[in-house]
């Protein structure tokens, strides 16, 4: 997309806007496919989570992919984007028992990561087949926050605990059809993930009824110069290699399963914001933008980074900002970035912003979130409206307080 189409969009649209390429997310789908084309039968499973809006999932539908789901109104979503239940996995954690039999009703494919839950699902529904979360405690990733397999992680069932999950499966006679895992954001190490991949090889051997494995996600993409990116090609031969060696010595073609948010949607994700204010102070340049954690969270959250580009100015001379947002709170999106010069009314593009950023928006101060366009064949379709002062209110309800009456 050009900055010229860009500024028509937030001129169009108004801004703030998150903007989605179709493209983009199309060739990382395509990229992840044909890694692992060795393999006959690979399932792609999209983490809703990431960016869970009805069109993108009609995308990815589309795309031929299937769908994880961590909450069951991420299961609606996806009945009502036109998916069957049987292709939609749902992988959440700590929720109800409740919850989980909504969903396993509906014929989504369960999947269960605590010995509590196992024990009474298996206990009420032996016939419904259960997909097990493990944790191999194989940290994959280097920030805590986002690392889920390692020892303390309240994430899957420990590997150490495999008895008990054999023992639960005796006992209710219940069907294990597949097993997952989910080691944390990022693969840095190729070989780091093999190895967790063995530990679920060795792990699926005790199961005799197996459909499929299911990997996970963790794939990296770059946000900033220098950055790592998993190689999906080194990664794609080496897996597929091990798993297909693997299937004959199980007897069996299983599926080899996948469930990938960030590598599919974050690349394809702009965002865009109006510049408010240029406030010079003793020792920096803030450009204060429409916009604040209610509309981007993550670099507040995680420290993430993402590049920043004047679109308005894209050849102007660069200079030292501090890019802040307009919340009654430290806001701040970039420290000392180097951005082409900035004006007031300015569009600045926020890159990687397709995934965990409009799906984790509020309506901190009471803004507005922002609305949504995709760019499709050269077009942009908007695919959701911002916000209005009657999504702020109407939920609540005004009670009228009377004061209370004093003792005479
Ligand atoms: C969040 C999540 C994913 C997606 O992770 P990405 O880093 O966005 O690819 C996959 N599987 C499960 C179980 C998740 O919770």
């Amino acid at each position: 997309m050009t900055n010229t189409q860009l500024l028509k969009i937030a001129k169009d649209f108004g801004s703030p806007v998150y903007v989605y390429n179709s493209e983009i997310i199309s060739q990382q789908y395509k990229r992840l496919t044909s890694a692992f084309k060795s393999v006959k039968k690979v399932k792609i499973n999209y983490a809703v989570k990431a960016l869970s809006n009805i069109s993108i999932l009609k995308l990815m539908k589309s795309l031929g992919a299937g769908l994880d789901t961590v909450s069951i109104q991420e299961v609606q979503l996806g009945l009502a984007a036109g998916f069957k239940a049987e292709h939609i996995i749902f992988t959440p954690n700590g929720v109800s028992l409740e919850e989980i039999e909504q969903a396993a009703i509906l014929g989504c494919q369960i999947n269960i990561d605590n010995l509590s839950i196992l024990e009474q699902f298996g206990t009420k529904h032996p016939d419904i087949p259960v997909c097990i979360r493990i944790n191999p405690h194989v940290m994959a990733g280097g920030n805590t926050n986002i690392s889920v397999g390692h020892i303390d992680s309240k994430f899957g069932i420990s590997i150490h605990q495999i008895p008990h999950i054999l023992r639960i499966v005796e006992n209710t006679n219940m069907n294990i059809n597949g097993i997952h895992m989910h080691t944390g954001s990022d693969i840095l190490d190729i070989d780091v993930f093999i190895y967790a991949s063995e530990i679920l090889f060795e792990t699926a051997k005790n199961f005799k009824n197996l459909e499929f494995i299911d990997f996970g996600s963790g794939f990296k993409v770059p946000y900033k110069p220098g950055d790592i990116e998993t190689n999906i090609e080194e990664f794609g031969e080496k897996l597929s290699t091990r798993f297909n060696e693997f299937c004959k010595e199980y007897g069996k073609e299983l599926t080899l399963a996948f469930e990938p948010g960030k590598f599919l949607v974050s690349e394809a994700g702009l965002f865009l914001a109006k510049v408010n204010v240029v406030k010079q102070t003793t020792s920096t340049v803030f450009a204060q933008i429409d916009s604040g954690f209610n509309h981007l969270i993550r670099p507040m959250l995680y420290g993430s980074q993402h590049e920043i580009e004047n679109i308005s100015n894209p050849k102007g001379r660069e200079r030292f900002y501090s890019v802040v947002g307009y919340i009654c709170e430290t806001d701040t999106f970039a420290n000392n970035r180097r951005i082409s010069e900035i004006n007031e009314g300015d569009i600045l593009a926020f890159k990687n912003a397709g995934a965990y950023c409009y799906s984790m928006a509020s309506n901190y101060n009471s803004r507005y979130r922002p609305a949504e366009v995709l760019w499709h064949n050269g077009e942009a379709h908007l695919i959701r409206k911002r916000e209005t002062f009657d999504d702020i209110i109407n939920n609540q309800i005004k009670i009228d307080l009377k004061p209370k009456k004093e003792k005479a």
